[in-house]
């Protein structure tokens, strides 16, 4: 585990938060007015425990982790909140070279966002109407619903832009979705979800959390039968164990 993981698993990003906006639970999120800007009626900034995240839905339209938030409230670099925020839950930081923080927290950045995926993945294998085909094929093996669960598997819908809607909309950047894998994108520039209307396992590290993808097509016809993720900064395709 980084340091960067370490800090943020003993955090709680609502404690956090709450030292200087007032938040009210709401579901399985918290929300409140925008620290950012002038927010004063409607409240546009929501937050999720479960994911460590935030997001002002309103003028700022950007969110991010505890991290960028102590930045951005605090005016601190991302060095300085690291001192602060290992403070609060007595990490011991050792001395090391800025770059490998940076380099840490991109990391933990790509880790998230493949986290992310692989749970819109598994709530749209129970919940979308396309996904029928991919559970029968899961019944038709012998899946049960709690090695579903267990191995978090999914469904990507038939949707050049569905994964990407979702993840923009927890604050994660075009670059962090094509760093992790998720998105594919033209020499021109134009991005499009890497996965669409596969059955998703998640490929986990050493350990369990997901790092990528393989995806097996739904449809006849559809090539490549099994679709992996690409070989990024977190999937090194040379020593990830396939768990399924
Ligand atoms: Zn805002």
């Amino acid at each position: 585990m980084t340091v960067i993981d370490d800090i943020k698993d003993r955090l709680d990003i609502v404690d956090i938060v709450s030292e200087t906006v007032k938040l009210r639970k709401s579901g399985r999120t918290f929300i409140g007015m925008c620290p950012f800007h002038a927010n004063t009626r409607t409240p546009s900034f929501v937050v999720w425990p479960e994911t460590g995240t935030w997001k002002c839905f309103g003028a700022c339209n950007t969110g991010g982790d505890v991290f960028t938030f102590v930045m951005k409230r605090d005016g601190l670099d991302f060095k300085d909140a690291l001192q602060l925020l290992a403070g609060k839950v007595g990490v011991e930081l050792e001395e090391r070279k800025p770059e490998a923080e940076i380099e840490d927290r991109q990391l933990a950045r790509l880790r998230e966002a493949v986290a992310a995926a692989a749970q819109w993945y598994n709530h749209l294998l129970g919940n979308n109407p396309n996904a029928q085909v991919a559970r029968e094929h899961l019944t038709k093996r012998g899946f049960t619903a709690t090695t579903i669960e267990t191995f978090q598997l999914g469904y990507a819908p038939d949707d050049w832009h569905g994964l990407q809607t979702y993840l923009a909309g927890k604050g994660f950047s075009i670059e962090e979705m094509v760093d992790a894998g998720l998105l594919v994108q033209h020499d021109d520039g134009r991005v499009f979800d890497r996965f669409r209307h596969r059955l998703m396992i998640p490929i986990h590290d050493g350990k369990g959390r997901p790092i990528g993808f393989g995806a097996r097509a739904l449809k006849a016809g559809d090539e490549p039968k099994y679709l992996n993720s690409p070989q990024s900064a977190l999937f090194d395709k040379s020593r990830t164990l396939y768990a399924l």
